[in-house]
């Protein structure tokens, strides 16, 4: 079966992932991949802002151990990405970064809902006891839909993170849902089918299958990543990513190269 392009991996200039592109490189070539696509969390203004990220200083470094992979395996293609933090104010920051680089797509996600607070840090669970799901996934979504209409990112990362540890409003979130898929759709955003969602506690592929089925009814594209933080889970559960996509209706989607999109069609 050919696959679609593996858009999501990081590398150990993130402080929490190992192999180098060159690992990744061989894993993909054995798995039969014939496209990837290295999106590491990007720096940000502060270096000191987090400790999951490379500093601005290592982004020539990042892009050199890219490059490293593309000579060591010229059989594949490798497309040169950021994983970028959507944070409203970091405007002028994200379209910075851009230019430095020929980069062929970002990845725009949100995973603070404030300014201290990312949702998918396990070591700030404990602040889940004193808010509401519903009024996280609020503040997501909104930022989300910020992200979207910022025309700054190709792909919206893991549009459905705040479930990561099992945590759902009981409430019906298709308001939230829609006003971020018009977003996308009007700013040209797709969203990627991210499988790391099925190895953390949700045991879930984000987005959920009623978001992608309305994401599909929108007309927003997709695209594929594992969110490999290690060789091994490249390309992992992309056979149940197609499948999900092909029963929302998805027949197609996107592969980028110099920030601009292509159809690709879903085997
Ligand atoms: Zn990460
Ligand atoms: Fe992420
Ligand atoms: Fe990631
Ligand atoms: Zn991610």
């Amino acid at each position: 079966m050919l696959m679609p392009p593996d858009y999501h991996m990081h590398t150990p200039l993130c402080r929490h992932a190992v192999g180098e592109p060159t690992d990744y490189a061989r894993r993909a070539v054995e798995r039969g991949f014939t496209e990837i696509g290295f999106s590491d969390h990007a720096p940000m203004p502060r270096d000191n802002f987090d400790n999951w990220r490379m500093r601005a200083d290592q982004l020539d470094d990042y892009v050199a151990r890219v490059e490293a992979a593309r000579r060591a395996f010229p059989q594949l293609t490798i497309r040169l990405a950021l994983e970028v933090d959507y944070l409203p104010g970091q405007e002028t920051w994200i379209r910075e970064l851009a230019a430095r680089h020929p980069w062929d797509y970002f990845i725009g996600s949100v995973h603070y809902v404030s300014d201290t607070w990312a949702v998918d840090d396990p070591q700030q669970l404990g602040r889940w006891k004193t808010h509401d799901p519903f009024e996280v996934w609020t503040m997501y979504f909104e930022r989300l839909t910020q992200a979207a209409a910022s025309g700054l990112f190709n792909i919206i990362g893991h549009a459905d993170l705040p479930k990561k540890f099992g945590h759902r409003p009981p409430r019906d979130c298709t308001p939230l849902y829609e006003k971020f898929l018009a977003a996308a759709k009007r700013h040209g955003c797709a969203i990627e089918l991210n499988t790391a969602g099925l190895r953390k506690d949700c045991r879930e592929i984000y987005p959920s299958e009623t978001l992608l089925r309305l994401a599909f009814e929108h007309g927003v594209p997709i695209t594929f990543g594992s969110d490999a933080h290690a060789p091994e889970e490249l390309g992992l559960n992309f056979a149940e990513a197609i499948q999900l996509a092909r029963r929302v209706g998805y027949t197609r989607c996107l592969r980028f190269a110099g920030r601009r999109a292509e159809t690709v069609l879903l085997n």
